[in-house]
């Protein structure tokens, strides 16, 4: 770890840094530098957490030097990284100076409510399509999921509408058929910690979306994305879709600061799923905002033709009417932060290409 004082921090703050690392058993180095003192910290970086020294007087901040994860980490790769969905031709990148919508039913019910919530994202301007096939579900007596059949009926809309497909897989078992009928590989936030379906989905050959555990710390979830990684996957978005806490007003509570945190210690894009964070269509659009204007890379979005009839989180789908409202709103706050929406290939968008070929993705 290493503790940057700030410019106006006195000799005696530093001593005071110093002294309190080395009370616990650990070890201080101080450099002057021009502008800046830096005191680099060896030893127990948990225990040195404790110790709360970016609140001490004169402390600017504190970095963690040497992250437990290497592939995923920013530091190893500081450009960030672009991952492109869907078939040659079609595909749709998520990532830095795009933006992209995702949007879609919970739940895959029936052929006709998932081409409808499909047209319904188109409406929205989703360039991919959102849907569950296997739905892991709380409780053993709740719609689990139209299974194989839903997969089918998720690539068939995507044949008809040319929206690449998001699912979720819930069993390494499953993850074969789900690769052979979508186009992303969702891991929903119940299996973050899978670690054998995080392995089997790292050598699946198609991009994943990997959801924050609703419990997760953000560098357990990077974590979870290294395992992914490690397997020989790097096309992998992490999606932060709220957290458990105290508040029961809404379903999880969104963590804004996930997003320039996680951005800063990896090079993978990051999502946001205000639908799940809130949990009510009327928190939609202002997760929605916040979260663009903390710098998403993109948005996923439950939408359903006939919210009260949906077999799973009915009240968070928008409905047809709130569409073009929210469309309005993201649009607003993207012009102000300068992000373009993400185009299929061969459109007119930002190119974020260049950096990819840079990086030497695929
Ligand atoms: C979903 O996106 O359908 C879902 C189940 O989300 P989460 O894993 O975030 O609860
Ligand atoms: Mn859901």
């Amino acid at each position: 770890m290493v503790i940057v004082m700030a410019p106006t921090a006195t000799d005696a703050d530093t001593a005071a840094v110093v002294t309190r690392v080395q009370q616990i058993g650990g070890e201080a180095f101080v450099s002057h530098g021009e502008s800046r003192t830096i005191v680099g910290l060896i030893g127990d970086a948990e225990q040195f957490e404790d110790l709360n020294i970016p609140g001490m007087s004169g402390v600017d901040h504190s970095v963690r030097v040497s992250t437990p994860f290497k592939l995923v980490a920013r530091e190893h790769h500081p450009n960030r990284s672009t991952v492109w969905v869907g078939k040659p031709g079609r595909r749709v990148p998520i990532g830095p100076r795009t933006f992209t919508m995702i949007a879609g039913p919970c739940a895959v019910e029936t052929h006709q409510q998932t081409l409808e919530a499909a047209e319904m994202a188109q409406r929205l301007g989703a360039t991919m399509l959102r849907g569950g096939a296997y739905k892991p579900r709380t409780s053993p007596y709740a719609f689990q999921g139209l299974g194989r059949s839903g997969l089918e009926i998720l690539a068939d809309v995507s044949e008809r509408t040319g929206l690449p497909v998001v699912t979720e897989v819930v069993r390494p078992a499953d993850v074969e058929d789900v690769v052979e009928h979508a186009d992303m590989l969702q891991v929903g936030t119940r299996n973050m910690a899978n670690f054998s379906l995080l392995q089997e989905v790292g050598h699946a050959g198609k991009p994943v979306m990997l959801k924050r555990g609703m419990s997760a710390t953000i560098e357990e979830w990077i974590m979870a994305a290294e395992y992914i990684a490690q397997r020989g996957n790097l096309e992998v978005v992490l999606c932060e879709r709220g957290i458990r806490t105290f508040e029961t007003a809404t379903r999880n509570t969104l963590d804004v600061s996930a997003i320039p945190v996680a951005q800063g210690l990896s090079h993978l894009p990051i999502i946001v799923d205000p639908s799940h964070s809130g949990g009510h269509r009327q928190l939609v659009e202002p997760l929605s905002t916040a979260a663009i204007a903390a710098g998403a890379d993109g948005l996923i979005i439950d939408v359903h033709p006939d919210p009260a009839s949906a077999l799973c989180d009915g009240p968070q789908a928008l409905t047809s009417d709130d569409l073009d409202h929210l469309s309005v709103s993201v649009r607003r706050v993207r012009e102000a932060m300068l992000r373009v929406p993400a185009e299929a290939e061969g459109g007119t968008g930002s190119d974020p290409r260049a950096e990819q070929a840079s990086l030497g993705h695929a």
